[in-house]
């Protein structure tokens, strides 16, 4: 591999520069050093000495004269005078029979000794600058400017990735789907002797931080092959066609080394659909994708060479990347159920000192819809909070706060809230609360604050679902909507006023209307039509309306329709218990934190 030789040469570059520093040095600095204890004189002077027979050797040079003599103190010195022209000079130091003199014969370098100064040195130094600069330049651009199509993918061995499945916590059915590309790598045998070709292609498709990229890194764990991996931007480049050589030098590398594992995170980078027709700008990323589809038709799936991708925007990838032959096999990695996040908070509580009072399942009902990336972020978050409470190991509460600050943010310490928006703020999530509480099917509330978080909600109410349901019906819906609109019709009640905090829980009750109208046939007019088409299912899942504009008329009005039966129920369900809403409002103010216990029994008796 290339990069195996590359540390040394920048070793050589560092001798070359340390060479020419010392020749520098020789040539220059040094003798000039040794000259300044040269004493200089005026002519008379040395005439004056040489007349009293003080001088010993005198050495007459181009321009000037060098001679020892014996100074005041009687030790011998060196002095050097300019060169006059003087014709009696030989004369005067032939008169005393001491002095040696002589005349030195100017240096002349050998011929090759100049070429090599003033020709190869000059250009060695020149040369190794210009690699070190360039270097130092690939390395700022992060790309690999001298290396034309070098694939960088980074080869991992299993002792490299140390994950296992056993890193990998629910997420079972992908789990299962790529064990057996891991039993097909350790014995291909079986599967020929059937007939059975393996798939050569695997996307793993989910939203983010639910572990696609940890599971490709297990896969190589557990299969102990070579696993190349690398990222689709990776494959973007300065310079046109870069990216289509990358891909060829990866599966050169990989054909060589199999069986063995080529995982490209990240693909909708490279692998977007080509008729966008954009503004002419996607040449590159085109001929690079022509190239991976080019390469994954080439090579012979029975070599053991198997292809793993992740991405979480499988709706823009080319239609040819998902045909048979190429990314064929798709495995959903979903966010985790109940059950996935508890068993991802046990995986990452493994490395973090437990008091003995964690109850990790009730942090997993607290945590719908979280990602493992998320739950693994809250563990993290409650050690922390441990550590800064000066104790030794975590406590439940630790992890309950942590879920806090995952979800809404830090807890804004210097907040200013005048007492009247404080209030007003308490009826708003107790408003909330008691809508929630008494819809039976709604699920009960789990903690209700009014801290203000640093992510700008004011205060929230905490609802845990008691068992995940996969099915959301009609009656559940509605009530969600009526809990949403709990917290202005507690406004409207108490002060007669509208707020601003009602905005959030606007949107999103408007979203779920919307969402009953155009896709879940939960309105009388639509019946089972489809009116909106979700673009971007595991990115937010943004929606965009198929229809006419006169239908689009019309589902705005089911949409608000909905939204006013629910807003009078919930104003319907406050009037009937504003007794409670006062009690509970006022308790709220005092404590600012209560949890569903407490609000259950004031709320019951
Ligand atoms: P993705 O590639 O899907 O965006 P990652 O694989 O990078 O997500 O996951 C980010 C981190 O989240 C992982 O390093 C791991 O710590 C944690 N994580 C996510 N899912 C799981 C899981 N199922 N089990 C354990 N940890 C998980
Ligand atoms: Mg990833
Ligand atoms: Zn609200």
């Amino acid at each position: 591999m290339k990069e195996a030789k590359n540390p040394k040469k920048p070793i050589i570059y560092f001798y070359a520069v340390t060479l020419a520093i010392v020749l520098l040095l020789n040539a220059f600095v040094f003798p000039s050093i040794v000259e300044k204890q040269i004493t200089e004189v005026d002519y008379g002077t040395f005439l004056t000495q040489v007349e009293k027979g003080n001088v010993k050797t005198v050495e007459i040079q181009d321009n000037k004269i060098a001679f020892t003599a014996a100074n005041e103190a009687g030790k011998e010195g060196i002095y050097v005078t300019g060169l006059v022209n003087d014709p009696e000079l030989v004369n005067r130091l032939r008169a005393d029979k001491n002095i040696k003199f002589s005349k030195v014969i100017p240096k002349e370098n050998s011929p090759l000794t100049n070429f090599i100064m003033s020709w190869v040195f000059p250009i060695a130094v020149f040369f190794a600058l210009g690699q070190i600069l360039s270097s130092s330049m690939q390395k700022r651009m992060g790309g690999n400017t001298m290396s034309f199509g070098k694939s960088n993918a980074k080869v991992y061995v299993e002792a490299q990735t140390g994950k296992t499945f056993k890193d990998v916590a629910g997420e079972d059915e992908a789990k299962e789907a790529l064990t057996e590309i891991v039993d097909f790598l350790h014995n291909p045998g079986k599967y020929k002797e059937i007939g059975a070709i393996m798939p050569k292609g695997v996307l793993l498709v989910g939203p983010p931080g639910t572990g696609k990229t940890l599971l490709a890194k297990a896969v190589a764990g557990e299969s102990k092959v070579p696993f190349f991996s690398i990222s689709g931007s990776e494959f973007v480049e300065m310079f046109v066609g870069m990216g289509a050589a990358r891909v060829r030098d990866l599966f050169k590398q990989a054909q060589a080394k199999a069986p063995c594992i080529v995982f490209i995170d990240e693909i909708d980078t490279i692998g977007k659909k080509r008729d966008s027709g954009g503004l002419g700008g996607n040449d590159e990323r085109e001929q690079t994708l022509n190239q991976l589809l080019t390469e994954m038709d080439g090579f012979n799936g029975e070599k053991g060479v198997v292809i793993l991708a992740a991405t979480n925007r499988p709706d823009t990838l080319d239609k040819a990347l998902l045909r048979p032959g190429r990314f064929d096999r798709r495995v959903p990695v979903e966010l985790p159920d109940l059950a996935g996040r508890e068993a991802i908070l046990k995986v990452h509580a493994q490395k973090i000192k437990l008091g003995s009072n964690i109850d990790f399942n009730e942090i997993a009902r607290a945590t719908s819809g979280a990602s493992g990336a998320e739950l693994a972020n809250i563990i993290n978050e409650g050690a922390l909070r441990a550590v800064k409470c000066g104790r030794k190991y975590v406590e439940q509460s630790d992890l309950e706060e942590a879920v806090e600050v995952v979800i809404a943010g830090y807890q804004k310490k210097g907040a200013v809230i005048s007492p009247k928006e404080k209030q007003i703020i308490a009826y708003h999530e107790i408003g909330h609360a008691i809508v929630a509480a008494k819809q039976k099917e709604s699920a009960p509330v789990h903690k209700i604050t009014i801290i203000p978080r640093t992510s700008g909600a004011l205060g929230y109410t905490m609802q845990v679902s008691e068992n995940e349901n996969v099915l959301m019906t009609r009656e559940e819906a509605m009530n969600k909507i009526a809990t949403f609109t709990g917290g202005r019709a507690a406004e409207e009640l108490v002060f007669g006023t509208y707020t601003s905090g009602a905005s959030n829980d606007i949107e999103q009750a408007t979203k779920i209307a919307r969402a009953m109208v155009t896709r879940l046939g939960m309105s009388k007019n639509f019946d089972m039509m489809a009116l909106e088409t979700v673009t971007n299912q595991y990115l937010g899942g943004d929606a965009s309306l198929a229809c006419s504009p006169e239908t689009a008329a019309k589902i705005d009005e089911e949409v608000l329709t909905i939204i006013k039966n629910a807003h009078e129920r919930a104003i319907n369900i406050l009037k009937e218990n504003i007794e409670k809403l006062h009690t509970l409002s006022a308790y709220l103010i005092e404590k600012e934190t209560i949890t569903g216990e407490e609000f259950m029994r004031m709320l019951e008796n």
